[in-house]
């Protein structure tokens, strides 16, 4: 897989002579959550450095599949990602805004901001991501004091919302590279720095079941 994916990448950065490249590694690992792959260890500056890392089951899935276009694509977006924030001139992240956009499209890539293949990890496979509106439809199977805590998709998850106008506490994880925990599914957390607000039992009320119309 090692092999595969490093000329996989070069092979890519051949076809991009538009930038300079410093090193940038590749590997293969399992990806919590709902990511296909991730960037990160990239700096400011005027080569292109970093790191990418790739789902192993996802890879092992595009060979099996005779996928390569989905591997290329997914490389692609990493890749983008280093590139947009070497360039990056602000203090903010590009992360999937209009340059990383551009980045991606021409060196390639689709320019979309989420995976939208067919593999699906074996985790998450026979799990729906229902949208907001309808997880309010969930009913509580447990008391609230269940939990310590929750984000406020979790607390829909488990049957309950959160009461209008609550504050929650906001956690932020900050992680060097490869070695980080996914926080709660949320989308930004493969580089770098992650964050999510957390409510407790007594901010939130049991969802109710909605009346026919
Ligand atoms: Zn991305």
């Amino acid at each position: 897989m090692q092999e595969q994916l490093t000329k996989t990448l070069q092979m890519i950065i051949d076809g991009t002579p538009e930038y300079q490249f410093g090193r940038v590694e590749i590997s293969g690992a399992p990806i919590r959550g709902l990511k296909v792959g991730y960037a990160s260890k990239y700096r400011k500056g005027k080569f292109v450095t970093g790191k990418i890392t790739i789902d192993s089951r996802f890879v092992e899935w595009c060979n099996d599949n005779n996928n390569d276009a989905e591997l290329l694509d997914v490389i692609r977006h990493e890749l983008a990602h280093l590139i947009a924030e070497t360039f990056n001139t602000k203090k903010k992240h590009v992360w999937h805004g209009t340059a990383w956009q551009d980045i991606c499209k021409a060196i390639g890539g689709d320019g979309s901001r989420y995976y939208q293949g067919k593999f699906v990890k074996p985790e998450n496979v026979g799990k729906e991501f229902k949208p907001i509106t309808e997880l309010y439809n969930i009913l509580p199977k447990q008391p609230a004091t269940d939990w310590e805590r929750g984000t406020f998709r979790q607390w829909l998850e488990r049957g309950y919302h959160v009461i209008k106008g609550q504050k929650g506490s906001l956690q932020v994880w900050e992680f060097k590279g490869d070695a980080y925990e996914s926080a709660d599914g949320k989308e930004e957390n493969g580089w770098g720095r992650a964050a999510a607000v957390y409510f407790t039992p007594d901010q939130v009320e049991p969802n109710q079941p909605r009346e026919a119309k």
